[in-house]
C-alpha cells in the first residue's frame, strides 16, 4: 500500500562523502574502533537514517538496541533541549535534582517488582551490571558470581569477566576477575536443554563454587549479543528456585531486552517471575548515555553510604530524555506496537526459512528476532553468509546487524515506531539481499 518509498539510494555505498570521512577515520581513530557499516550519518528520524551522500536507509540496527522510540523523537528532543537550557550537571549526590527522583519513581512503577523497589542511575550498561553485582555483594556479604556461556554484560573488567566471547572481546585482556563461574545457558537449536543447564548449576555447587559463597546469578532473559536466544520458561523458574533456596540475588540484565524490545516493557514480564535486581540501559534514554539498576529496596539499600556513585551517575539531560521515552511509550502504546512489528517480522522470517535452507533457525521474543545462518544440515555456522547478507542489504538500503558467538546470526533491533510501509519496504529489501546471496 506504500505510495512513497522511504529507502532512497543515490550513490554506491559508501558514497564519496562517506568515503572521505572513512579515509580520515583510518588516520585519526584507533584501529580497534573499526566501522561495521560504511555509512556516515548526516541525520536520522524515526526508523530512517540519511547519510552524507543523501542515501536514506531503514535502520534495523537501532544503535544496537538504543532507539526503540526511534531516532530524534520530537518529545525526546524537546525534553533534552529544555533540560539543557537549565543545567547540565551538578553531581546528584552533591547537589540533587528532581528529574533524578522523578525517573526513579517512574522506573520503579514500570519495573516488574511487586514489593518496595528503588533505583540508582549510571551511564553505560557495563556500569549498571558492575553496580548490580556490588549491590548483591553488599547485601549477601558473599563474593562469587555465576554467569552463562554466550552471555554479554559489557567490557569493563568485571563486566568483561562476566561476558562470554573470547574474540574479539576477551582474548589477551586477562587476568579476569576471580570468583566468576560460568555455566551453560539453554540453546535448544544446538542441543543444550533447560535440564542440562539447570543440572550444570547444581553440579557447579559441588565442583566449582559453594552455593553459600555466591552473591549473584547474572543472566539475560533473551541472550542478545550471544545470538537472540530466549531463556525457556522452565529455566527462569529454575533460576528463581535455586536463588531462593541458596539466598542468591537473581540479576536480570535487561540492558538489551528492556523498553519494549521483546513485546513487553521488560522481558521478565513474559515469565511472570520477579528478579531481585534488573539492569537497564540502551533504549532507556533514546541515545543519551544512561543506565540504571532497579531492584528490591532492601538490596538496593545494602551498600554503605557513598559505596555506590560517581561524578556522572544519572546525568539530568539523559534523565529528561528517559522521562520523555516513558511518555512516548504511554502515548503511542509502543509496547503493543512492538508486538505487531514482531508478528510481521517473525511471519516473514519463517517464510524465508521455507525458501532458504541456510536459515537454520528463526527465534526471539516479540520484535527481538534473529535468523541463524548455517552451511549445512550439520548446522555448521555460516558467519561469511551473514556478512554478505548484511552488506547486500546495506547496498539496497537496510542497515542490519549480526550477533552470536559464531557471528552467524542477523538480528532485528529496529525502532518500534517504524511505520507499516517502512517495515514492508525493509523486509522486501532484506529479502532481495537474501536472494542475491543465498539463491
Ligand atoms: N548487557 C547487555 C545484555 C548488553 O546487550 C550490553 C551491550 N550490548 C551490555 C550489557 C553493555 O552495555 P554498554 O555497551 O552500554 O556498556
Amino acid at each position: 500500500m506504500a505510495t512513497t518509498r522511504a529507502i532512497d539510494i543515490r550513490t554506491a555505498v559508501p558514497g564519496p562523502k562517506s568515503q572521505a570521512v572513512l579515509d580520515r577515520h583510518r588516520q585519526a581513530v584507533a584501529a580497534p574502533l573499526s566501522v561495521y557499516l560504511p555509512v556516515v550519518v548526516d541525520h536520522a528520524h524515526g526508523a530512517l537514517l540519511t547519510d552524507l551522500d543523501g542515501n536514506t536507509f531503514v535502520d534495523f540496527t537501532g544503535g544496537v538496541g538504543v532507539l526503540n522510540v526511534g531516532h530524534t523523537h520530537p518529545r525526546v528532543v524537546e525534553a533534552v533541549q529544555e533540560q539543557a537550557a537549565k543545567f547540565f550537571h551538578t553531581d546528584y549526590t552533591i547537589v540533587p535534582y528532581e528529574v533524578y527522583v522523578s525517573l526513579a519513581e517512574r522506573l520503579v512503577a514500570v519495573a516488574p517488582f511487586g514489593g518496595p523497589a528503588k533505583a540508582a542511575f549510571f551511564n553505560s550498561g557495563a556500569e549498571a551490571v558492575e553496580n548490580a553485582v556490588k549491590f548483591a555483594k553488599a547485601y549477601t556479604g558473599r563474593q562469587a558470581v555465576i554467569a552463562f556461556e554466550r552471555g554479554f554484560h559489557g567490557r569493563t573488567q568485571l563486566a568483561l569477566s562476566l561476558t562470554s566471547k573470547t574474540h574479539p572481546y576477551k582474548a589477551g585482556l586477562g587476568p579476569f576477575v576471580s570468583e566468576v563461574y560460568r555455566v551453560p545457558f539453554p540453546y535448544e537449536y544446538r542441543g543444550v536443554t533447560t535440564t542440562d543447564a539447570l543440572d550444570a548449576i547444581e553440579r557447579a555447587f559441588s565442583s566449582l563454587v559453594a552455593p553459600e559463597t555466591v552473591a549473584a546469578i547474572v543472566f539475560e532473559p533473551v541472550q542478545g549479543e550471544g545470538g537472540f536466544i530466549p531463556a525457556p520458561q522452565a529455566f527462569v523458574e529454575g533460576l528463581r528456585r535455586i536463588c531462593d533456596r541458596e539466598g542468591i540475588v537473581l540479576v536480570a540484565d535487561e540492558v538489551q531486552t528492556g523498553f519494549g524490545r521483546t513485546g513487553r516493557m521488560f522481558a521478565m514480564e513474559h515469565y511472570g517471575i520477579e528478579p531481585d535486581l534488573l539492569t537497564v540501559a540502551k533504549s532507556i534514554a533514546a541515545g543519551l548515555p544512561l543506565s540504571g539498576v532497579v531492584g528490591k529496596a532492601e538490596i538496593m539499600d545494602a551498600p554503605a553510604d557513598g559505596g555506590v556513585g560517581g561524578t556522572y551517575v544519572g546525568n539530568p539531560v539523559a534523565q529528561a530524555a528517559a522521562l520523555a521515552v516513558l511518555d512516548v511509550f504511554e502515548e503511542e502504546a509502543l509496547v503493543e506496537r512492538g508486538r505487531n512489528v514482531g508478528d510481521v517480522i517473525r511471519g516473514t522470517m519463517l517464510a524465508w526459512q521455507e525458501r532458504f535452507p541456510q536459515i537454520g533457525d528463526v527465534r526471539g521474543l516479540g520484535p527481538m528476532l534473529a535468523i541463524e545462518l548455517v552451511e549445512d544440515a550439520a548446522k555448521t555456522p555460516a558467519p561469511g553468509l551473514a556478512s554478505r547478507i548484511t552488506a547486500a542489504a546495506a547496498e539496497r538500503g537496510v542497515l542490519l546487524l549480526k550477533a552470536g558467538v559464531y557471528g552467524n546470526c542477523i538480528r532485528v533491533l529496529c525502532p518500534l515506531v517504524i511505520t507499516d510501509s517502512e517495515l514492508d519496504e525493509a523486509l522486501a529489501t532484506w529479502e532481495a539481499a537474501l536472494e542475491a546471496v543465498l539463491a
